[in-house]
């Protein structure tokens, strides 16, 4: 375990807040079945906790990305046995035996990765959960059209056989975060068509589902029979065209905050940190703040990255180096160990982390999910 004390650095993780956007994320797709999207340790949250209270807020499925991701979620005894758990990146080799025995959602989108689950049913012995990805557009993960009647067709011989059962239909969209985007409506129709076409075949899917944060924030038509929000629901927009998290009524779930663990007085013209990218304007103090990219703090916010200290807004100085940067605090002797806010929900006059995702050249998941294992979670 290499999480540091909390007095170093700590990110605080407000499961109410989670709770409330989970509400409000449901509230704005009241028809359709909640599945909280907890991959990549819950976008740096914490997968467990998260999952919890999301279940809480009335989440009835769980999405990750890896098979070990869901099998820890369905490890977890506090979490009810009835909620259902997808994993949807299929790989060669994994553990998909386990997968099925454990009864989640495993996601195909093409023969090899039928051919492992049926596998690894027959060796389990009971049948395969399967969900099968389109790929209406995306050109990532997912079945493409061409391919589409083959592989629906196996599936269907297959759960003839009693190997698995088609639970699922579903896609995911390239550009939902650009209102208005053509891409998403001819996604949407083709994913319509893909699935009749799955349907007309025989499938029974419980359910089909296409919107991630964005789709479920602004887009009804795609909600379908389940939404499938990860960013909105820690609370963060998923992108500068659909405002900020208070303009979509969502609350940062996260706080990252440090100790400063040394202030000096230096004199004009003194060069900081590696390559000396910043000299100081004239004669000042420097607070050190005890995180670097090695916790996930983006380099490429070297010389813009904001920082609250004493209630104002400072400036990463020089580079970010790898456990540790450098704030010009402009004269200021705060105390030993004062607290530095690097985002939060901005409510204390803190930056966001869409702060920092600007500052980075990066989106605001990246900035949450890439904290990195030294910073302990602290559940307030
Ligand atoms: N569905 C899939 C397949 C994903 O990969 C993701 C995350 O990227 C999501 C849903 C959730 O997306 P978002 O965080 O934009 O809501």
């Amino acid at each position: 375990d290499l999480t540091t004390a909390p007095s170093r650095a700590r990110a605080e993780i407000d499961l109410a807040a989670l709770r409330a956007n989970v509400r409000t994320l449901r509230a704005t797709a009241p028809g359709a079945a909640f599945m909280a999207v907890v991959k990549a340790d819950g976008y740096g949250h914490g997968a467990l906790p998260c999952a919890r209270a999301a279940v809480e807020a009335g989440a009835t499925w769980l999405g990750a990305a890896t098979p070990e991701e869901a099998l820890a979620l369905r490890a977890d005894g506090a979490l009810p046995a009835d909620v259902r758990i997808m994993c949807w990146l299929w790989t060669p080799g994994g553990p998909w035996r386990e997968a099925v025995e454990a009864g989640l959602d495993v996601s195909v989108s093409g023969l090899w990765a039928l051919r492992e689950v049926e596998q690894a049913a027959r060796a389990a012995g009971r049948p395969a959960l399967v969900q099968l990805k389109a790929d209406t557009g995306l050109g990532r993960n997912g079945c493409p059209p061409a391919d589409w009647p083959e592989l629906v067709a196996q599936a269907l011989r297959a759960e003839r056989e009693g190997l698995l059962r088609i639970t699922g239909l579903w896609s995911h969209f390239a550009c939902a975060d650009e209102p208005g985007h053509p891409s998403i409506a001819a996604q949407l129709a083709l994913f319509h068509e893909m699935a009749a076409h799955a349907e007309k075949e025989g499938a029974r899917p419980e359910v089909r589902h296409i919107a991630n944060s964005p789709a479920t924030l602004t887009l009804p038509e795609t909600h379908l029979d389940l939404v499938r929000p990860g960013i909105a629901m820690y609370g963060v927009s998923p992108g500068p065209e659909l405002g900020s998290s208070a303009d979509l009524g969502l609350r940062p779930v996260m706080t990252l905050a440090a100790s400063l663990a040394l202030v000096k007085h230096v004199p004009g013209g003194h060069g900081v940190s590696y390559g000396h990218h910043y000299l100081t304007p004239g004669e000042t103090t420097l607070g050190l703040v005890p995180l670097g990219y090695a916790d996930g703090v983006p380099r490429h916010a070297s010389g813009t990255g904001p920082v609250l200290v004493g209630g104002k807004w400072r400036t990463a100085a020089g580079r970010i180096a790898m456990d540790q940067f450098v704030v010009d605090l402009g004269g200021d002797e705060p105390e030993p160990g004062a607290e530095a806010v690097l985002f939060g929900p901005g409510d204390r006059g803190e930056p966001t982390a869409q702060d920092w995702a600007q500052a980075a050249g990066t989106i605001g998941y990246e900035i949450v999910t890439r904290i990195g294992v030294r910073v302990p979670r602290v559940y307030v």
